[in-house]
C-alpha cells in the first residue's frame, strides 16, 4: 500500500481547541510542521521557535520540522536547536552565500538539516549541499501566501530531484508544501513526493472537529493513492 506522510502545520491548530487537537495530531501525524515567518522574507508572520518549547510542553512527541520563511535563518538556528526542532529547514536564496556553514552549523547541533525551495528556485541551486540533506521541501505555491492554485511544473521537478537523488544514492526525504488538498496526492505522489505539509484546506477547513477532520483527510490520501503507481 503506496503511503503518503503527513505533516500538519501547527500554527493552524484552533487556539480554542488547542491543548486537544495538539494531542490528536500528535498521535496521527508523522511530523509536526511548524511555519516560522517574519513578516519580511513572507509578508505575513507565523509561530516563533518558542511554539516549539510550547509544543514540547504539552507532551509533542512527534519530530517538529521548523521551516524557516525568514529573512536570516542563520539568527534563529540556536533556538530551533533548543526548542527541540528534529529538522531545521532555511530557504535556498537565504542562505546562499553562506550555504555549507549553515547546513554545518544545523548538522552539529544535533539537528537534521532540510532546504525549502520556492518555485522559481532551480535544483541546480541545492545540488552541492544535497548530500548533506535530509529533507527538501518543494513549495508548490510561492511561500506566505495563501489561497493559491498549485503550480503543476513542481510535480515535474519532484520528479526530477527523484531523480537526482537516485542517481547521487541519497535518500534524504522529498516534501511538498502549499495549498494542500484532495486532488494534488496522486500526482505529488507519483512523481515522488514522501511527505505533504498539511495546512486548513487539508485539514482543519474539512471540519471543526479535528478527528472527524484527519479522517476525512485520510480517507482522500487513501482514495488517490489506491491506484496510484511510480
Ligand atoms: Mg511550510
Amino acid at each position: 500500500m503506496p503511503k503518503l506522510l503527513v505533516a500538519p502545520s501547527m500554527g493552524c491548530c484552533d487556539p480554542y481547541d488547542f491543548a486537544h487537537q495538539v494531542s490528536f495530531i500528535d498521535r496521527h501525524a508523522d511530523f509536526l510542521h511548524i511555519d516560522v515567518k517574519d513578516g519580511n522574507y513572507v509578508k505575513t508572520f507565523g509561530v516563533g521557535p518558542d511554539f516549539m518549547d510550547v509544543l514540547r510542553r504539552g507532551g509533542a512527541k512527534t519530530p517538529m520540522d521548523a521551516h524557516l520563511m525568514v529573512a536570516h535563518p542563520q539568527d534563529f538556528i540556536e533556538a530551533c536547536a533548543e526548542a527541540g526542532a528534529t529538522y531545521i529547514t532555511p530557504h535556498t536564496d537565504c542562505i546562499e552565500s553562506d550555504a555549507f556553514v549553515t547546513i554545518n552549523r544545523i548538522i552539529s547541533l544535533g539537528c537534521k538539516a532540510g532546504i525549502a525551495m520556492n518555485p522559481a528556485a532551480p535544483l541546480a541551486a541545492i545540488r552541492y549541499y544535497l548530500p548533506l540533506l535530509s529533507k527538501v521541501t518543494i513549495m508548490i505555491v510561492d511561500a506566505g501566501y495563501a489561497g493559491q492554485k498549485v503550480i503543476e511544473p513542481m510535480y515535474d521537478k519532484i520528479r526530477e530531484l527523484a531523480r537526482m537523488r537516485a542517481e547521487m544514492g541519497l535518500s534524504f526525504l522529498i516534501e511538498a508544501d502549499g495549498s494542500m488538498n484532495a486532488g494534488v496526492y496522486k500526482p505529488l505522489y507519483e512523481a515522488g513526493a514522501d511527505v505533504v505539509v498539511a495546512g486548513p484546506p487539508a485539514l482543519w477547513n474539512k471540519d471543526a472537529d479535528i478527528e472527524r477532520a484527519w479522517a476525512t483527510m485520510e480517507s482522500e490520501i487513501e482514495g488517490e493513492l489506491a491506484d496510484a503507481t511510480r
